[in-house]
């Protein structure tokens, strides 16, 4: 497969400049894209195949979840269970690097979550990032855009040496700002525990 780069810098047009990679992903296709933590890989979080072709690119094993990415709060209601603890944690630290775990409802497909009945929701700050999740209309399901084992991507280029030739397209976006993945917060239960430290 070809892989062919795009320049999206946040203060760019950016509603012409993802009209093409929103159809990508429409069509089931993989979209590296800059976020404030590090790249991201993208597909459309509620299409199992773009999912399995996520793990496929990345030589990741496929019981290690996604994070399914938004650009509006109001998005994760369909896709799980919002208790009022979650709508003030989403309040107060979204968008940014706080990945919150949450109960899955049936539209996540099983190979977004890992085959788990939870699934992880992020918000990003990246206006590339948020620009991108608009254009395409839905969430996006987003791994670092790495292949597994390598260290998370904080610019294209390392995107570039790790997935050409795997994925349609590669969104140069410039350097990220926070340069480590999410924290991540497991709040499907009663305790709400650490289960990743990161950029929040
Ligand atoms: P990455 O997208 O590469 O930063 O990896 C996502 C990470 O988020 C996974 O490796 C898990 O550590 C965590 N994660 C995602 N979804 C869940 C979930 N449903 N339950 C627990 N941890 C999760
Ligand atoms: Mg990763």
């Amino acid at each position: 497969m070809e892989t062919r780069q795009f320049r999206a810098m946040p203060g760019d047009d950016l509603k012409e400049i993802l009209r093409e990679p929103g159809e990508i992903l429409r069509e089931g296709g993989l979209v590296a894209f800059p976020t404030e933590t590090v790249y991201g890989l993208g597909g459309d979080a509620e299409n199992a195949e773009s999912s399995r072709k996520i793990y496929a690119a990345k030589g990741r094993p496929s019981d290690n979840p996604l994070i399914l990415h938004l650009s509006r709060v109001e998005q994760a209601e369909p896709l799980v269970c919002v208790d009022e603890r979650a709508r003030r944690l989403m309040r107060a630290f979204w968008p940014g690097p706080l990945t919150l775990v949450l109960r899955a409802r049936d539209v996540v497909p099983l190979e977004a979550r890992g085959g788990l009945s939870t699934v992880a929701l992020r918000m990003p700050s990246h206006p590339v990032a948020s620009a991108l999740i608009d254009a395409a209309g839905f969430p996006l399901a987003a791994p670092s855009a790495n292949v597994s084992g390598r260290p998370s991507p904080t610019d294209a280029e390392t995107v570039w040496a790790d997935l050409q030739g795997r994925i349609e397209m590669i969104l140069d976006g410039g350097p990220v700002s926070v340069g480590i993945e999410s924290t991540v917060i497991d709040v499907s239960e009663e305790l709400p525990l650490l289960l990743r430290p990161g950029g929040m």
